[in-house]
């Protein structure tokens, strides 16, 4: 457990997938610990989605049918299942984690957790009363997080270290010649991500 522990670096250090997922399995402990919610982590697979362009996570989970939110189900009837909850997986967008700050990636956390906490339960998850009411004991948003690709992208000229991005035309863009790096002192390259 220590180890593990020690082994999750610190968001702003995170460069590999497997280094956001276990930073964001960790957090999820946390959570679970700090608002008392009552997940399983046993069931929950994690994995990185590079393609996700808008949404920030989700939790991909089967269809059960005749369920209901705010309904608890016997898992016991549900195919497939051996009485516990059917495996579910929180899929993290790569893009999101890089336009997020921490705070803003732990409230995207907290959200799906808030669906998987419904799914476990209930066999089904939405976004309706019960949903806003947990939302705002864990502060977190009802809707699920969106984000985008930053428009501009900042290097510095010598090492390509990231230096900036911003999501939209505002001064900085403009005068990014006048600004140098703190890696190297360098001038700073300007990209538009498509
Ligand atoms: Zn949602
Ligand atoms: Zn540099």
């Amino acid at each position: 457990m220590a180890v593990e522990e020690s082994a999750v670096p610190a968001f702003e250090e995170i460069t590999e997938q497997d280094e956001l997922v276990a930073w964001s399995r960790t957090y999820a402990r946390e959570a679970r610990r700090e608002w008392l919610l009552d997940v399983r982590f046993d069931l929950v697979e994690w994995e990185v989605s590079t393609r996700a362009r808008r949404r920030a996570a989700a939790v991909k989970r089967p269809e059960v049918p005749d369920t209901t939110v705010g309904e608890p189900i016997d898992w016991e009837r549900v195919p497939d299942s051996d009485g516990r909850p059917l495996p579910c997986t929180v899929s993290l967008s790569w893009g999101a984690f890089e336009a997020f700050s921490q705070a803003e990636w732990g409230s995207t956390l907290r959200h799906e957790l808030l669906h998987i906490e419904q799914f476990q339960r209930d066999g089904a998850t939405g976004h309706g009363a019960a949903f806003k009411r947990r939302a705002q004991e864990v502060e977190t948003d009802v809707r699920c997080r969106a984000f985008a690709t930053p428009e501009w992208l900042f290097r510095c000229g010598d090492c390509g270290t990231e230096v900036a991005r911003r999501y939209r035309d505002c001064a900085f863009v403009r005068e990014y010649e006048a600004y140098r790096s703190d890696c190297c002192g360098a001038g700073l390259v300007r990209s538009q991500p498509e």
